[in-house]
């Protein structure tokens, strides 16, 4: 649907929400199993989490300027305590960015050494530094994805930089992730723009465009090759995203460690459900449209 909080009057919610559906969905957990438990997560996906891959669309590894920081050890533990099976890692805004990324990109690169079968590496990089070189040689060795953040290294998604940027990941099939949502606006349309020649880009909205939810789900919600990815989305855009775009471009993703698995698992499943969406598309939510893209690149190995 086209229309938005914030263009309308406040809409009766038994319009959206029909009274039923908060009986189908497992608000609760059973008597005597913690709230914040892998076992609730388990009931409230309906055992999907058990049956199928979960991926995180969005975590990052070593540190920031702003003080936070995370491990490998404590970015498995995480995973493992909720079960999800793989991560996409990448840089956080790293004081040892220098002008390409080439030291936080090596340490990404370190922790899918140490682990292959959890970690799924993008590299991160800046478009109005020397990227070319960092960009390339983290391709030919294997990272998956690059991550982009227009507010931390201060590009518009419209520079002739970024457009080249973006160009080399279409022509190389590689994903590419952007930060949309807190500190950045207007995005929406210059996103619109640049995807409006034919380019193959696969483009992830990190946090769905939020701060302008409406325009995003307006310009790109009906665009194929873009995709919502939904850590720290706020529940009343999470349901704009899963009421308007289709399921199999919505991707679970958790910011660790801004966030949490279990945070990104718990409200995307109950916002899900909420929006009438089945049980049944659960799992691409949950992992299963992030791998059908990390597998289209032709030269990669593939894998559940
Ligand atoms: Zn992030």
């Amino acid at each position: 649907m086209a229309r938005g909080r914030r263009d309308n009057d406040l809409m009766d919610a038994s319009e959206r929400i029909p009274y039923e559906r908060y009986f189908e969905v497992s608000m609760t957990p059973e008597p005597g199993q913690p709230l914040h438990s892998y076992e609730y997560l388990r009931r409230l996906t309906s055992g999907v989490l058990d049956e199928y891959p979960t991926i995180d669309a969005h975590t990052h590894l070593g540190r920031d300027v702003d003080g936070r920081s995370l491990s490998l050890p404590d970015l498995l533990a995480e995973l493992d305590r909720f079960h999800v099976d793989r991560a996409v890692v990448f840089p956080f805004n790293d004081p040892e960015q220098g002008d390409d990324f080439r030291v936080p990109n090596e340490r990404v690169w370190a922790a899918y050494e140490q682990a292959p079968e959890r970690i799924v590496p993008f590299m991160r990089l800046n478009p109005n530094g020397p990227w070319e070189q960092e960009y390339e040689r983290c391709r030919d060795r294997g990272h998956r994805g690059i991550k982009l953040h227009p507010r931390a290294q201060h590009f518009a998604i419209g520079s002739s930089r970024a457009r080249e940027l973006f160009a080399r990941a279409a022509a190389d099939q590689l994903p590419v992730i952007v930060h949309t949502g807190f500190g950045v606006e207007d995005v929406a349309d210059a996103i619109g723009e640049l995807l409006a020649g034919p380019n193959g880009l696969t483009l992830l909205l990190a946090h769905s465009s939020f701060i302008e939810m409406n325009q995003a789900l307006r310009v790109l919600g009906p665009r194929s090759n873009v995709y919502f990815e939904t850590s720290v989305v706020p529940a009343y855009d999470l349901i704009e995203v899963l009421t308007t775009v289709d399921p199999s471009r919505v991707i679970f993703g958790s910011d660790l460690p801004y966030a949490d698995c279990y945070t990104g698992i718990q409200s995307l499943a109950v916002m899900a459900s909420f929006a009438g969406i089945g049980v049944d598309r659960l799992p691409d939510l949950l992992g299963g449209n992030l791998l059908r893209i990390l597998n289209r690149r032709p030269r990669t190995e593939g894998s559940g």
